[in-house]
């Protein structure tokens, strides 16, 4: 047997030095989608030598993998999607053995994955509905404050729903590709070239600004830019091809009704939109849906409530309204609407053309990764996919 190779090397800050060497593998991002690929990759390429970075810490603060509900739920999968669904599933339950690209067990002080169920509540009778109030007895206490059951007409379940730590996830694939040799690099941006990247060691000074401390050309096979919603403006900066993906910002707005372990997701369609719960440290995340792609040069402002200056958007806003009627906790002070837009959760999301996950060759050595609010669903099938085709 071959001895298991040497764990790669952190560079955290600009006090380690970097000397620039060629990889087969450079991963612009270390979000979940980057981080899960270059942890697939060296599972179906051990010999690979790749190099995993991100312009921020880890997890960035300002990634959406951080803000991610987690929220994996078989409704509405469509059966192309099945496969990467399921093994999403099967990898963030544990379940998914390492032969097959499985990370090893979460540890003790990681926030768990639960299977919660997902109760679906619907305006309308439609296909697959089912008379409200059968089968969810258990949950009877947690839906009385925040849903009127009579406001709705049918419902639909999925016991197999699970919430989950995108955060965490993200995490251990990042540990689980450098055990495996990854090396990586933090505070670094990654601006692509003709022969790899140009890495920008960045440092911050002591009047607290970001500025590049040393700047290193260096040479790879093969790039996949992993970098979220940044992910199509560097291709088309710094590579001159055109893609036809957006941006949209998405905040996360925290509604304090109590839930436990055991509550399940809540989502109720309404005729003009959806909004769904995530039970979240003991309290909800409210999740709205996308509605646009971002203008060019959008920046997000918070709105107005009543004419009081609030850090939702209105956009967000606008989707609350809708359901107050039917879901009243969303009308008491239980909704967080804070006071501007930095104290409210948000983050900017890629948006990919048809609103999947996918990855796409650039150039004949570059890739584009891009995750989006599907990621949940079918994010670590999609990695996995992008990671067999570069191998
Ligand atoms: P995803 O869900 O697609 O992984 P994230 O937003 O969580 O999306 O992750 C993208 C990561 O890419 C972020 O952590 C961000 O800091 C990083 N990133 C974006 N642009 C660059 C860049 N030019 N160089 C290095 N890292 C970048």
């Amino acid at each position: 047997m071959s001895t298991p190779r040497a764990a790669g090397k952190v560079y955290a800050h600009v006090g380690q030095p970097f000397t620039p060497t060629p990889y087969d593998l450079v991963v612009v991002g270390a979000g979940r989608m980057g981080s899960l690929l270059a942890h697939f990759a060296l599972w179906a390429r051990p010999e690979l030598r790749v190099l995993l970075l991100d312009q921020g810490g880890l997890p960035n603060e300002e990634g959406a993998s951080i803000l991610a509900p987690g929220l994996w739920t078989a409704l509405d999968v469509p059966a192309t999607w099945h496969t990467e669904a399921e093994l999403t599933r099967a990898l963030v339950l544990g379940e998914l053995p390492p032969a097959e690209g499985g990370l090893s067990a979460a540890g003790p002080h990681d926030t768990p994955t639960r299977v919660r169920g997902l109760l679906e509540l619907l305006s309308e009778n439609g296909e697959g509905g089912q008379p409200i109030g059968e089968g969810v007895e258990e949950w009877a206490a947690d839906l009385a404050p925040l849903a009127d059951l009579a406001a709705f007409a049918a419902c639909r379940l999925d016991r197999r729903a699970l919430t989950y730590s995108v955060a965490a996830l993200t995490t251990r694939a990042t540990q689980s590709a450098i055990r495996q040799g990854a090396d990586l690099m933090l505070n670094t941006r990654a601006v692509p070239t003709a022969q790899g990247v140009t890495l920008e060691r960045l440092t911050v000074t002591n009047t607290h600004q970001i500025v590049v401390h040393e700047t290193l050309p260096l040479s790879a096979a093969q790039v996949v830019i992993a970098a979220g919603a940044a992910g199509s403006q560097l291709a088309e900066q710094h590579l001159g091809t055109v893609t036809h993906h957006a941006q949209a910002y998405q905040q996360y707005p925290r509604l304090n009704v109590p839930s436990s372990d055991q509550s399940p997701v809540v989502r109720a369609q309404f005729a003009a939109t959806t909004l769904t719960l995530r039970p979240f440290a003991g309290g909800y995340t409210v999740l709205t849906p996308i509605h646009h792609r971002a203008p060019h040069g959008y920046q997000p402002t918070g709105g107005r409530l009543s004419g009081v200056p609030v850090g939702l958007r209105r956009e967000t806003i606008q989707d609350l309204l809708l359901g107050m009627e039917a879901m009243p906790a969303l009308a008491t002070e239980a909704l967080e609407v804070g006071r501007s837009l930095s104290d409210m959760a948000g983050a900017w999301l890629a948006l990919p053309a048809g609103g999947w996950p996918l990855w796409e060759a650039l150039t004949g050595k570059h890739w584009l990764l891009l995750g989006g609010s599907k990621a949940d669903l079918v994010g670590a099938g999609v990695a996995r996919r992008a990671a067999l085709a570069l191998a």
